[in-house]
């Protein structure tokens, strides 16, 4: 099924592989349509009753989405109709698609690569249209061309040290170290573009966390419910009453924020609450932005210091009670009032999207950055080897080992495990 299951006005089932017109041409009443054509009529029971009427879509092999003869039978969307449906299907030898196996044979017959494959995905789960955005130019092949402009480079300069190993006796140096160096710095500039974007990419991609911290009744519940539109978390002047993190995700400008209210950060003595703030430091320490609140009403007791790389928003509660003036260093808002909230939401919103990036092609998944990384330091030992005159039989060892380290990020010489692994993150029906 290449639908989500449920009731619908329609429900696509996809069908691939080389028996696919003989199976569906055998359960269809009219003749199948032409390639990239459609044709309306009835799947029919072994009785010649009709299942349904629908409208079947055929595309052969190689001009299809995993490159195999495909047909996609289009149903009204309702379930009983499409269990029959595939029931007589697996009958008839077909059987169900692992996930991703689609994907994963547009892959095997050279239709995408690697990079390609994950954009499927990505696009599929994209939570934000930036991230939408970026999903489709990795899979109209941006990663792939920057990747393959990078293995031109490190191949040529493969291409002389082999050559200069075949001329070992005759001491020929086919080019001059300037020009080897000059090679070695285009591709380490393929990669440090690809590199520079990977962070935004990635956050763009799985959303962005981040921990509201802060004393206790300072208005970090407040704040929470606010960004999110909701009620979600209770709001009281006793302090300690958030005990556990609550989480919750909003969009601002397209990028998904999953945002956690913590405990309020003070020396308690009580074991639950201790607990919780134990969790807040944790979801503190994972985010990637950190909303340390503050408010005239209450003397700062935090107990434990941010001091680490997530990027810190100081805030100021409750400015509707005394007007506070924003410095390079805080901001006054009120969670009551709404007063400065439009103001941090960009600011969340500046922290995370570099329009440069979000325009740009870059790598997104852990996967792509230590493939690249790799790649980078077998580079970084090209050119010590080729400052100290190594012998063109060890630098090319690194050349080679640069290469391997690419061809992962494409998957163009296949590596056994890595696939199972990305393609195990598809749905059924992609
Ligand atoms: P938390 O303990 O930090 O999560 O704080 P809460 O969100 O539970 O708020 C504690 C108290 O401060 C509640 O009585 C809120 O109504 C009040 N409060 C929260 N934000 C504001 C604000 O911006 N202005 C004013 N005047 N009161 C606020």
């Amino acid at each position: 099924m290449a639908t989500p299951a449920g009731r619908g006005s329609i429900a696509v089932i996809r069908v691939s592989g080389p028996q696919t017109l003989d199976i569906c041409g055998s359960l269809f009443d009219r003749e199948l349509p032409e390639a990239g054509c459609h044709r309306f009529g009835n799947m029919l029971r072994a009785d010649g009753t009709a299942i349904d009427e629908v409208v079947l879509s055929c595309f052969k092999a190689p001009h299809s989405y995993s490159g195999e003869d495909v047909i996609e039978i289009t149903t009204h969307g309702n379930q009983v109709i499409v269990s029959e449906l595939l029931d007589l299907l697996y009958k008839n030898t077909a059987r169900p698609a692992q996930p991703g196996e689609f994907s994963f044979r547009a892959f095997l017959n050279g239709r995408i690569d690697l990079t390609q494959a994950e954009a499927v995905a990505d696009l599929i789960d994209a939570g934000s249209r930036q991230a939408a955005s970026q999903a489709i130019r990795q899979l109209k092949g941006g990663i792939s061309d920057a990747v393959d402009q990078i293995c031109e480079a490190v191949t040529s300069l493969l291409l002389q040290c082999e050559l200069e190993l075949d001329f070992v006796e005759e001491d020929v140096e086919l080019l001059r170290f300037r020009e080897k160096m000059g090679i070695v710095r285009t591709a380490m500039d393929g990669l440090d573009k690809l590199l520079s974007g990977y962070k935004t990419s990635r956050s763009l991609r799985k959303g962005v966390k981040v921990a509201i911290v802060g004393a206790p009744n300072v208005g970090k519940s407040s704040l929470f419910n606010i960004l999110l539109q909701d009620n979600r978390a209770i709001v009281h002047d006793t302090p300690g009453t958030t005990r556990d993190v609550l989480s919750g995700s909003c969009l601002i400008n397209g990028v998904r924020f999953d945002l956690f209210d913590t405990a309020g950060l003070r020396v308690s003595k009580d074991e639950i609450e201790d607990e919780g703030i134990k969790r807040a430091v944790e979801a503190a320490e994972k985010a990637e932005i950190i909303i340390h609140v503050h408010s005239p009403d209450v003397s700062c007791n935090i107990v434990t210091d941010f001091t680490r790389d997530a990027a810190t928003i100081r805030i100021m509660n409750k400015s509707d009670l005394n007007e506070y003036k924003d410095t390079e260093r805080m901001i006054g808002v009120s969670a009551l009032s709404g007063k400065g909230i439009d103001e941090l939401r960009q600011l969340l919103y500046d922290k995370v999207a570099d329009d440069n990036v979000i325009g740009a092609t870059s790598i997104s998944r852990e996967r792509h950055y230590i493939a690249v990384k790799q790649a980078e330091k077998a580079l970084l030992r090209v050119e010590e080897g080729l400052r100290s005159s190594l012998t063109s039989e060890l630098i090319a060892e690194d050349l080679r080992e640069a290469m391997l380290a690419l061809n992962s990020l494409t998957g163009k010489h296949r590596l056994d495990g890595l696939l199972e692994r990305i393609f195990s993150e598809f749905c059924i029906g992609k």
